[in-house]
């Protein structure tokens, strides 16, 4: 072989002689990767089972020197990049086929000052990377609820995690970044240099850049945090429930967050095996203040009706922060998953809601209904690129199965239940969920506001005008 075929840009393809990749991947700090490597498989598997891509090349970068060459080497070939963090995102942008990966998943370092309540986080560092160095101070930066998620991913587009209505989303918490951008430059963007990037990359994704380090501000949680998880069979009783839960959480403290999950008891051995399968919904209630307190509190979720099983009780936040982790492998299962807002729930968005979850085309099909509100919606929605900052609730269809036989029948189930609940929603989606596919200008427009997208807009035209970072929801340059 004396070339390598890649995937450009604009989909064709190019040969690249073999010594030059040679030279350009001997002059890196961290290993490469062709098809017929040993390690090529790993490297390009992700979360979501259902992506199967094949790149030409994966660039696994040890630090921000190896970024700034692998982005000047695809800008200079004009080819296909794909940026992956943690590798979680559904939609499976973090590989690409027959371009080039940047993959930052060896940069996961965290370092903590916790007398300044910060933490400087590398731009391939998972969730449960950031938990182990800040919780040994009695820190934690809000982030999401799945430990093998990457931060970089999740950051970008938002963030949701149990501190959100405490302390904010994740990009909230963003005091600045290190990024390598298009030009191949690594900048700092804080609200005070770069400022325009900063605003554009807290909500806006990797359409701006690789980002090589995070630094967050921290805050006091735990060590221990207390749960409520009473899993209620799905019965007559449901809608009735789901009131109830709405009712408690529109009066819960900040300190309180919570997650009404539609699911089954998963087919784990976590769980009573004679109670796998059992359609359930669980009003899952996070309490991160009093321990002593909490368990009163919390006690009216426990009360919904007979729960089959009740995981309630005070736990490390680091043991809440992986109680997911069993249950979400990697490469294991297909998943296409879609989301919206909605300002309210009223009984007949309750009876679409609880009737889905009656008819979900898997019983690993998860729905969950997220509280939001407090100081996640405090935030101005000019203030970062997210934009949606009112909402009180994010539905979201986390439709997963095992046979990739059953792919059309279980994504347009996904699809019809998102249309379905457009009538009880304002529009726009949460960026951080949707499976492959479909999203579009007009679907982004609505999820940014027409303010935020025409900015985002113009600072892609300005940083980014040949859109070498595509593989994301991706904002167009302007011409
Ligand atoms: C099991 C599971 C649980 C989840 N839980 C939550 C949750 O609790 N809260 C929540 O808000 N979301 C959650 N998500 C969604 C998650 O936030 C997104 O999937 C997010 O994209 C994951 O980030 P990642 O770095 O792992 O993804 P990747 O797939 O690696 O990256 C996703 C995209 O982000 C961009 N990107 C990644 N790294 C960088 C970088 N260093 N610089 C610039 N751009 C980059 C790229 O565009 C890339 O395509 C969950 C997802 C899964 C599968």
């Amino acid at each position: 072989m004396n070339s390598l075929q890649i995937t450009t840009l604009e989909g064709s393809s190019v040969a690249i002689d073999i010594a030059t990749i040679e030279e350009f991947t001997t002059g890196l700090r961290g290993p490469s990767f062709l098809q017929g490597d040993p390690e090529y498989d790993e490297a390009r598997i992700i979360w979501n089972g259902s992506t199967d891509k094949h790149p030409a090349i994966i660039l696994q970068c040890s630090g921000a020197a190896d970024v700034i060459d692998a982005v000047n080497f695809a800008r200079r070939h004009e080819l296909l990049v794909a940026i992956r963090g943690g590798g979680h995102n559904v939609a499976g942008n973090a590989v690409c086929e027959g371009g080039v990966v940047i993959d930052l998943s060896n940069m996961n370092s965290v370092r903590v000052d916790a007398n300044a309540r910060r933490a400087y986080v590398g731009g391939g560092a998972l969730l449960g990377d950031v938990d182990r160095e800040t919780q040994v101070f009695g820190l934690a930066a809000p982030l999401g609820v799945v430990s093998l998620t990457g931060v970089a991913g999740l950051t970008l587009c938002g963030g949701l995690g149990y501190l959100r209505r405490k302390h904010g989303m994740a990009c909230d918490a963003l005091l600045s970044v290190d990024m390598v951008t298009a030009d191949g430059n690594l900048v700092t963007a804080s609200n005070t240099e770069n400022p325009d990037f900063f605003w554009g990359i807290r909500g806006g994704g990797g359409n701006f850049g690789v980002v090589t380090s995070f630094e967050f501000e921290l805050y006091p949680v735990g060590p221990t945090v207390t749960l409520c998880a009473p899993f209620y069979p799905i019965n007559e009783n449901t809608e009735e429930l789901v009131r109830s839960w709405r009712d408690f959480m529109s009066k819960a403290p900040e300190e309180i967050t919570s997650n009404c999950l539609f699911w089954s008891v998963p087919a784990h051995p976590n769980f009573p095996e004679e109670l796998h399968g059992i359609p359930v919904v669980i009003p899952a209630v996070i309490h991160i203040g009093d321990v002593e307190d909490a368990a009163e509190i919390l006690q009216p979720m426990r009360e919904l009706g007979d729960p089959i099983l009740d995981l309630s009780g005070p736990l490390p936040y680091v043991g809440l922060q992986t109680a997911f982790d069993p249950l979400f492998v990697k490469g294991e299962r297909q998943n296409y998953w879609k989301s919206l807002y909605l300002d309210s729930l009223d009984d007949a968005a309750i009876g679409n809601i609880v009737n889905r979850a009656r008819g979900r085309p898997d019983p690993w099909s998860l729905i969950a209904l997220w509280h939001l509100g407090g100081a996640m919606n405090r935030v101005a929605p000019s203030d970062t690129a997210l934009g949606e900052r009112s909402a009180n609730y994010l539905l979201s269809f986390d439709t997963s199965w095992t046979d990739p036989a059953d792919n059309k029948s279980a994504i347009a189930w996904t699809r019809d239940a998102w249309a379905e609940m457009q009538a009880f929603s304002r529009g726009g989606i949460y960026l951080n969920f949707p499976g492959e596919g479909e999203e579009g200008e007009s679907l982004l427009r609505a999820s940014y506001g027409s303010d935020n997208y025409d900015r985002l807009v113009e600072l892609k035209t300005k940083f980014d005008p040949a859109n070498l970072f595509r593989l994301n929801q991706n904002i167009l340059p302007g011409k």
